[in-house]
């Protein structure tokens, strides 16, 4: 998707947009690329100077193009895309199974923190902040799990539903979208018993 030296230069000396443009679409002819941008033009990353391969865009944090790009997370710190979007969802299932097990074993406790069992000193403190932490917690992440996973379904990066991929026949929010289960397969892989383990299977 890179540009070769001599198509770089040809690009790079023609000053007229549309000639530019139509470089873009010769050089695409020879690749699988189905989308555009929302012109109608071929999607070209003048930071990369790649022509962006489908469902990638450029992050500019990471500063580079990101395949199948769904957001760039300030939680890990890094791009959320076609390399790890598995692996990130695994995240926030441990996570959510993590918090409901802190809230079930502090739940006793607090119980005894509202009757006036509990004896005074920091335990007071540490139990209703592991309470409050891990219920904030499950909450938030249960509602962007849930909300990943209707993604999932529908075969929509997160930037994909806010504006639907433009094919060559237009806009279209469903243009990945395969069956419920080949779209499930494209992030978990073929084999249902590796879906929840953290292992690349795709
Ligand atoms: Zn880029
Ligand atoms: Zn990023």
């Amino acid at each position: 998707f890179q540009l070769s030296y001599s198509d770089k230069d040809r690009y790079e000396r023609e000053e007229r947009p549309d000639a530019q443009k139509q470089i873009l679409v010769d050089i695409a002819k020879s690749l699988p690329i189905f989308t555009r941008a929302t012109s109608g033009a071929i999607r070209f990353c003048d930071r990369c100077q790649v022509l962006k391969p489908d469902r990638s865009h450029h992050c500019s944090v990471c500063e580079t193009c990101v395949l199948k790009m769904d957001h760039h997370c300030p939680w890990v710190n890094n791009c959320v895309g076609f390399s790890n979007y598995k692996f990130f969802l695994l995240f926030l299932s441990y996570s959510m199974v993590y918090c409901v097990f802190i809230s079930a074993s502090v739940f006793r406790f607090f119980i005894n923190f509202w009757v006036g069992d509990l004896p005074n000193g920091p335990a007071k403190f540490h139990v209703l902040f592991l309470m409050f932490v891990a219920l904030m917690f499950l909450v938030s992440l249960m509602f962007l799990l849930g909300y990943h996973c209707w993604l999932v379904v529908q075969n929509r990066s997160t930037l994909e539903a806010f504006s639907a991929p433009v094919f060559t026949t237009g806009p279209d929010r469903n243009g990945f979208n395969v069956g419920v289960r080949r779209n499930l397969q494209q992030v978990f892989g073929d084999n249902k018993r590796l879906w929840f383990l953290p292992l690349c299977t795709r």
